[in-house]
């Protein structure tokens, strides 16, 4: 089975729903309100491990109610926590208020995820077997280039989500060797919107790159090869939150088993066409029969 490393966040998403959102010093009644696992790496372990790889997860929660829950949805998912700290204070929450329109606001107070600074002592000897890491960017940058490069010195391949997007300093390019970022992401890394020339641009500075398309597919580019575009499945989206993290968590499954890449894609296209037709983010995630139904 692939082993899965992931180094990244674990959010409680805090979620108001309402008709239309507040203004500055206004204060509306809501309809509904829910606490959701989330957080970008928390997100893609899950999808990982439902999609059938061993994954074990590094991060921090916090000493408090929604650490706890936030653990145990990871096990849950059959995640390996052993390696998740539990930090003084609180857990990160993402507060995000959703209108009648789709639309939202969100707050991020990062919490327990600001103290993944580094790798702590063990994390390494771990990463160092594993077949994949995965990154995202919702925790201090000197973190996910400590891991980036640790991972490149054990020569594991590493996956970056570039997302919240940001600068990214020319060290964690160099030990990126896959990176995916959504259409969106690939526009504001480059400056260029058109996903194909973006793609090149990307590739001037990692050896691979999948930009995600959202109901469009994906689109594959690697140094010296052929572009390769995979259409996503046709389906009713109800929520696409978490579809990216889907992507990838499966997308790291079936590369670690070795699978062409056409064929990873097309696996984790359905993956991730299977949780938009489901509400929430990891509530929403496939496991490994439903997907390779669908893919068949
Ligand atoms: P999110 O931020 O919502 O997690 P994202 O913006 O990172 O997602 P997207 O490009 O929107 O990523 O979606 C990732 C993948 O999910 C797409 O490449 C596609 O395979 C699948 N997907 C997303 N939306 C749909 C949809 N409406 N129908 C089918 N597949 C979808």
């Amino acid at each position: 089975m692939t082993q899965i490393v992931v180094f990244g966040s674990a959010n409680m998403d805090l979620v108001a729903y309402v008709a239309k959102a507040p203004q500055r010093g206004e204060t509306v009644t809501g309809r509904e309100f829910r606490t959701l696992p989330g957080g970008k790496g928390a997100n893609q372990a899950v999808a990982a491990a439902r999609a059938g790889g061993t994954v074990s997860m590094i991060g921090a929660v916090g000493a408090d109610a929604y650490g706890t829950q936030l653990r145990a949805t990871l096990e849950h998912s059959g995640v390996d926590t052993d390696l998740l700290r539990t930090a003084e204070g609180p857990s990160g929450t993402a507060h995000i208020v959703v209108d009648d329109e789709g639309g939202n606001a969100i707050v991020v107070i990062p919490g327990a995820n600001g103290t993944l600074t580094g790798l702590a002592p063990g994390d390494e000897a771990v990463l160092a077997l594993a077949d994949m890491l995965l990154l995202q960017l919702e925790i201090p940058l000197e973190g996910v280039l400590a891991a980036a490069e640790a991972a490149h010195r054990h020569g594991v391949r590493t996956v970056l989500t570039p997302s919240p997007v940001q600068p990214l300093p020319p060290g964690l390019l160099a030990a990126t060797d896959l990176l995916v970022p959504n259409e969106h992401e690939a526009a504001a890394l480059t400056g260029v919107t058109d996903p194909y020339e973006a793609a090149d641009a990307l590739l001037k500075q990692v050896p691979e790159v999948v930009v995600t398309l959202g109901s469009a597919g994906c689109l594959y580019a690697a140094r010296g090869a052929e572009k390769i575009t995979v259409p996503a499945p046709h389906v009713t989206a109800v929520d696409s939150t978490g579809a990216g993290d889907e992507f990838v968590g499966s997308l790291a499954v079936a590369l670690g088993e070795s699978r062409p890449m056409p064929e990873a894609l097309a696996w984790a296209s359905s993956a991730a066409a299977l949780s938009v037709q489901r509400p929430g983010a990891s509530a929403a995630m496939p496991c490994r029969g439903e997907i390779d139904e669908l893919a068949l």
